[in-house]
């Protein structure tokens, strides 16, 4: 059977999921959720989807995946959107970064450790990149490994890490060269999340989500076998999957039948000023999806998250500013969506990219 057989994976997909209600709306990035159920159902999901690979599409066959490119990830992707799919949100780091990083650049070991529990939604990862004086700058990071007979203690500051209360590993990126050294002096690290000497702190969000966290390492103790890549080689491996992880942080997850019913129950439907604003943030929200099915990717991450924060707007001003905060699916979008242009690098990020790197203009000075 082809797993992009629409009929095929419908068939499937009926046996295990209810048919979304046409209209309603879904998380946006896990907002809102509750993390026990998401990880319990997301868990069921994934288990009863790893013999297809439909949970890892992209991943290749000989491990699990779907071995699908990125349109093809795609279609599936919008077949599974049409059932009541839980919120994988926890176990995105796994699936959509830390799989593809093992995958190229693990040991047999790390492979053999991880992939299957990622990819049945067993192992939850987080992301640990980000520190107080190194977020888009992220090659500025301090936090230090250094050897410690044959492994190697750790010891430094993390900050926005989300996931980190509830996962069991995570994706670590610490310095081994200097500082002066920026990029090339950067080493990837498997951290268990429950080593001694790993400190998890909440941090208070506006959307009033519990899921994002600062992280103390002090004296972190971890075997060579944890080490990911080369030594001063971090940088390229964290680098290699970055750009899909980017795409993936900025879906607001609000289809056009979730837009037409907002607009059918505020009475705007016909009114073309509501409309030509509602057209204009979907057609943003659709052109990644049409670039990556064309073979020409365009800024994904810039235009999904410009298009989550036109359709929260939308929302926010047909359902009146005291909506914003009664809780409820639109009033938690409209407290997550200016989120989508920081989290997996912001919006001004994203511009530099797409002009040094796709329209070939000069680069920006760089401080060292
Ligand atoms: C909800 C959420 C979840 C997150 N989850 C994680 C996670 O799991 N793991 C993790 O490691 N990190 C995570 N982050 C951190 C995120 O990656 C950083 O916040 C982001 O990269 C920006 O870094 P910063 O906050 O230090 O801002 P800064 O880098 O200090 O930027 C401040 C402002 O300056 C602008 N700026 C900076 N440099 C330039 C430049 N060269 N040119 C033009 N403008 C510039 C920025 O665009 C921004 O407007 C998360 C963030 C959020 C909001």
């Amino acid at each position: 059977m082809s797993a992009l057989e629409p009929h095929a994976v419908r068939a499937v997909l009926d046996a295990l999921l209810p048919r979304r209600t046409p209209g309603a709306t879904r998380a946006v990035l896990g907002a809102g959720i509750d993390v026990d159920h998401a990880l319990t159902d997301g868990r069921a999901f994934l288990g009863s989807v790893a013999e297809h690979g439909w949970g890892t599409p992209r991943w290749p066959r000989e491990h699990g995946g779907a071995g699908l490119d990125e349109a093809g990830a795609d279609r599936l992707q919008t077949i599974v959107a049409e059932y009541e799919r839980p919120d994988l949100y926890p176990f995105l780091i796994g699936l959509s970064m830390v799989g593809p990083i093992l995958i190229a650049h693990g040991t047999a070991d790390q492979q053999r450790r991880h992939l299957d529990p990622i990819r049945r939604g067993d192992e939850v990862w987080c992301q640990l990149f980000s520190e107080p004086e190194a977020g888009s700058d992220l090659a500025a990071l301090r936090t230090r490994a250094v050897r410690d007979g044959d492994g190697w203690r750790i010891d430094g500051h993390k900050l926005w890490v989300s996931r980190a209360a509830f996962a069991a590993f995570g994706l670590l990126l610490a310095r081994t060269g200097p500082v002066e050294a920026k990029h090339a002096g950067i080493t990837a690290f498997v951290l268990p999340m429950d080593a001694p000497g790993v400190r998890i702190e909440p941090i208070a969000q506006m959307n009033r989500d519990e899921h994002f966290y600062e992280v103390r390492l002090e004296d972190v103790r971890l075997p060579d076998a944890n080490r990911i890549g080369p030594v001063d080689g971090g940088w390229r491996v964290a680098m290699s999957t970055l750009e899909r992880e980017r795409a993936s942080v900025a879906d607001a997850g609000v289809g056009p039948e979730v837009v037409v019913a907002l607009l059918r129950e505020h009475g705007a439907v016909d009114d073309p000023a509501w409309t030509s604003r509602a057209a204009s943030a979907l057609v943003a929200a659709s052109l990644p999806a049409i670039g990556a099915e064309v073979g020409r990717p365009v800024g994904g991450k810039l235009l999904l998250a410009a298009a989550g924060r036109e359709i929260a707007a939308l929302a926010r001003d047909l359902r009146g500013p005291a909506a914003a905060v009664e809780g409820g699916p639109w009033s938690t979008l409209d407290l997550t969506a200016p989120s989508l242009s920081i989290r997996g690098g912001t919006d001004e990020i994203q511009l530099n990219v797409i002009a040094e790197r796709t329209l070939g203009l000069p680069r920006e000075p760089r401080a060292s």
